[in-house]
Protein backbone atom coordinates (compact mmCIF):
# COMPACT_ATOMS: atom_id res chain seq x y z
CA UNK A 1 0.00 0.00 0.00
CA UNK A 2 2.84 1.57 -0.71
CA UNK A 3 1.09 4.34 -3.11
CA UNK A 4 -1.38 5.14 -0.40
CA UNK A 5 0.34 8.14 1.60
CA UNK A 6 -2.80 9.59 3.35
CA UNK A 7 -3.46 6.06 4.37
CA UNK A 8 -0.31 5.00 5.83
CA UNK A 9 0.14 8.29 7.40
CA UNK A 10 -3.27 7.27 9.60
CA UNK A 11 -1.92 4.26 10.25
CA UNK A 12 1.43 5.46 11.15
CA UNK A 13 -1.13 8.19 13.55
CA UNK A 14 -2.58 5.36 15.41
CA UNK A 15 0.30 3.49 16.40
CA UNK A 16 1.03 6.44 18.52
CA UNK A 17 -2.23 4.88 20.78
CA UNK A 18 -1.12 2.59 23.91
CA UNK A 19 -1.90 -0.98 23.01
CA UNK A 20 -1.94 -0.62 18.86
CA UNK A 21 -0.06 -2.59 17.27
CA UNK A 22 0.69 -2.03 13.00
CA UNK A 23 -2.48 -4.70 12.19
CA UNK A 24 -4.73 -2.68 15.07
CA UNK A 25 -3.72 0.32 13.32
CA UNK A 26 -4.11 -0.75 9.92
CA UNK A 27 -7.81 -2.13 10.84
CA UNK A 28 -8.57 1.01 12.71
CA UNK A 29 -7.26 3.15 9.70
CA UNK A 30 -9.47 1.42 6.81
CA UNK A 31 -12.65 1.69 9.28
CA UNK A 32 -11.93 5.34 9.08
CA UNK A 33 -11.62 5.60 5.67
CA UNK A 34 -15.17 3.63 5.61
CA UNK A 35 -16.71 6.19 7.75
CA UNK A 36 -19.10 9.28 6.58
CA UNK A 37 -17.26 12.68 6.01
CA UNK A 38 -18.97 14.15 8.49
CA UNK A 39 -18.10 11.55 11.31
CA UNK A 40 -14.24 12.09 10.30
CA UNK A 41 -13.96 16.18 10.53
CA UNK A 42 -15.69 15.43 13.77
CA UNK A 43 -13.24 12.89 14.86
CA UNK A 44 -10.35 15.54 13.26
CA UNK A 45 -11.74 18.25 15.04
CA UNK A 46 -11.90 16.40 18.62
CA UNK A 47 -8.37 15.21 18.55
CA UNK A 48 -7.64 18.78 17.43
CA UNK A 49 -9.49 20.48 20.37
CA UNK A 50 -8.29 18.20 23.26
CA UNK A 51 -4.82 19.74 22.63
CA UNK A 52 -5.82 23.32 22.28
CA UNK A 53 -8.57 23.43 25.30
CA UNK A 54 -7.47 21.23 27.78
CA UNK A 55 -4.54 21.58 30.38
CA UNK A 56 -2.91 20.50 33.57
CA UNK A 57 -4.38 22.25 36.74
CA UNK A 58 -1.82 24.89 37.48
CA UNK A 59 -2.20 23.54 40.88
CA UNK A 60 -3.52 20.27 41.12
CA UNK A 61 -2.26 18.77 37.92
CA UNK A 62 -5.58 17.35 37.08
CA UNK A 63 -6.73 17.70 33.32
CA UNK A 64 -9.18 20.63 32.99
CA UNK A 65 -10.60 23.66 30.24
CA UNK A 66 -10.50 26.26 32.92
CA UNK A 67 -8.02 28.26 34.53
CA UNK A 68 -8.34 25.50 37.42
CA UNK A 69 -9.73 22.40 37.94
CA UNK A 70 -13.25 21.27 39.19
CA UNK A 71 -11.53 20.18 42.21
CA UNK A 72 -9.52 22.96 43.35
CA UNK A 73 -11.88 25.15 42.52
CA UNK A 74 -15.03 23.36 44.71
CA UNK A 75 -14.85 25.50 48.03
CA UNK A 76 -17.18 22.44 49.63
CA UNK A 77 -13.72 19.92 49.48
CA UNK A 78 -11.87 19.46 51.80
CA UNK A 79 -8.72 21.21 51.26
CA UNK A 80 -6.63 20.20 53.54
CA UNK A 81 -6.06 16.65 52.68
CA UNK A 82 -4.14 15.61 49.53
CA UNK A 83 -4.23 12.20 47.45
CA UNK A 84 -1.29 12.10 45.65
CA UNK A 85 -0.95 10.36 42.34
CA UNK A 86 0.68 9.30 39.30
CA UNK A 87 -1.30 10.28 36.42
CA UNK A 88 -4.49 12.56 36.22
CA UNK A 89 -6.31 9.97 35.07
CA UNK A 90 -6.05 7.95 38.68
CA UNK A 91 -8.31 10.41 39.86
CA UNK A 92 -11.56 8.57 38.57
CA UNK A 93 -10.71 5.84 40.68
CA UNK A 94 -11.54 7.93 43.55
CA UNK A 95 -13.90 10.26 42.18
CA UNK A 96 -15.92 7.47 40.92
CA UNK A 97 -16.53 5.81 44.98
CA UNK A 98 -17.80 9.16 46.01
CA UNK A 99 -16.32 8.56 49.42
CA UNK A 100 -13.31 10.68 49.07
CA UNK A 101 -13.89 14.51 49.31
CA UNK A 102 -10.05 15.78 49.63
CA UNK A 103 -7.93 17.24 46.39
CA UNK A 104 -5.37 15.72 44.70
CA UNK A 105 -1.88 16.77 43.39
CA UNK A 106 -0.72 14.50 40.04
CA UNK A 107 3.61 13.80 40.47
CA UNK A 108 2.80 12.95 36.27
CA UNK A 109 4.86 9.77 37.06
CA UNK A 110 6.38 7.25 39.09
CA UNK A 111 10.39 7.54 39.85
CA UNK A 112 12.16 4.29 37.11
CA UNK A 113 15.55 3.82 36.65
CA UNK A 114 14.50 1.85 33.36
CA UNK A 115 12.26 4.75 32.30
CA UNK A 116 14.87 7.16 33.15
CA UNK A 117 12.58 9.06 35.10
CA UNK A 118 14.07 10.82 38.25
CA UNK A 119 12.95 12.91 41.29
CA UNK A 120 13.36 16.02 39.30
CA UNK A 121 10.99 14.93 36.41
CA UNK A 122 7.78 14.74 38.96
CA UNK A 123 5.67 17.26 40.12
CA UNK A 124 7.26 16.47 43.92
CA UNK A 125 8.33 20.27 44.58
CA UNK A 126 4.75 21.94 43.49
CA UNK A 127 3.97 19.29 46.45
CA UNK A 128 6.31 20.45 49.12
CA UNK A 129 5.09 23.92 48.25
CA UNK A 130 1.32 23.54 48.83
CA UNK A 131 1.87 21.72 52.05
CA UNK A 132 4.24 24.57 53.02
CA UNK A 133 1.92 27.45 51.91
CA UNK A 134 -1.75 25.72 52.05
CA UNK A 135 -3.06 23.90 55.62
CA UNK A 136 -2.56 20.39 54.53
CA UNK A 137 -3.35 17.78 57.40
CA UNK A 138 -2.86 14.67 55.65
CA UNK A 139 -0.98 13.63 52.42
CA UNK A 140 -2.38 10.37 51.12
CA UNK A 141 -0.18 8.53 48.64
CA UNK A 142 -1.88 6.11 46.19
CA UNK A 143 1.07 5.89 43.75
CA UNK A 144 0.49 2.44 41.67
CA UNK A 145 1.60 -0.76 44.72
CA UNK A 146 3.99 -1.28 42.04
CA UNK A 147 8.19 -1.28 42.54
CA UNK A 148 8.37 1.93 40.80
CA UNK A 149 5.40 3.54 42.66
CA UNK A 150 6.20 1.92 46.08
CA UNK A 151 9.77 3.84 45.64
CA UNK A 152 7.74 7.25 44.74
CA UNK A 153 5.77 6.25 47.65
CA UNK A 154 8.63 5.92 49.64
CA UNK A 155 10.87 8.81 48.66
CA UNK A 156 7.97 11.38 49.30
CA UNK A 157 7.25 10.01 52.87
CA UNK A 158 10.79 10.36 53.51
CA UNK A 159 11.03 14.53 52.04
CA UNK A 160 8.15 15.06 54.37
CA UNK A 161 9.43 13.45 57.47
CA UNK A 162 9.64 15.75 60.22
CA UNK A 163 7.10 18.30 58.67
CA UNK A 164 3.67 19.02 60.16
CA UNK A 165 1.52 16.44 58.21
CA UNK A 166 0.50 13.29 58.42
CA UNK A 167 1.67 10.97 55.44
CA UNK A 168 0.07 7.58 54.57
CA UNK A 169 -0.22 4.79 52.21
CA UNK A 170 -2.82 3.34 50.56
CA UNK A 171 -2.88 -0.02 52.25
CA UNK A 172 -4.50 -3.90 51.89
CA UNK A 173 -6.79 -4.63 49.01
CA UNK A 174 -4.74 -3.68 46.30
CA UNK A 175 -2.48 -6.30 44.33
CA UNK A 176 0.84 -5.81 44.22
CA UNK A 177 2.38 -5.09 40.92
CA UNK A 178 -1.30 -3.86 39.81
CA UNK A 179 -2.53 -0.22 38.47
CA UNK A 180 -5.24 1.60 39.66
CA UNK A 181 -7.15 1.92 36.91
CA UNK A 182 -7.93 -1.65 37.00
CA UNK A 183 -9.05 -1.93 40.35
CA UNK A 184 -12.66 -1.41 41.13
CA UNK A 185 -14.14 0.58 43.73
CA UNK A 186 -14.69 -1.62 46.33
CA UNK A 187 -10.77 -2.21 46.28
CA UNK A 188 -10.35 1.05 46.14
CA UNK A 189 -12.63 2.08 48.72
CA UNK A 190 -11.30 -0.86 51.16
CA UNK A 191 -7.77 0.75 50.28
CA UNK A 192 -8.22 4.21 50.93
CA UNK A 193 -10.35 3.13 54.51
CA UNK A 194 -7.52 0.69 55.33
CA UNK A 195 -4.68 3.61 54.54
CA UNK A 196 -2.03 3.48 57.13
CA UNK A 197 0.70 6.24 58.40
CA UNK A 198 4.25 5.17 56.69
ZN1 LIG B 1 -6.71 21.37 40.46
Amino acid sequence: MQDLKSLNRLIDAFEHLPSVGHKSAERMAYAVLNMDIEVTDEFAEAIKDIKRKVHQCPICGLYTEDEKCEICSDTSRDHHTIIVLSYPKDVYSFEKIGKYHGVYHVLNGTISAIKGIGVEDLNINSLIKRIEKEDIHEVIIATDPTVEGETTALYIAKLLEGRKVNVTRLAYGLPMGGHLDYADALTIAKALEGRKKI
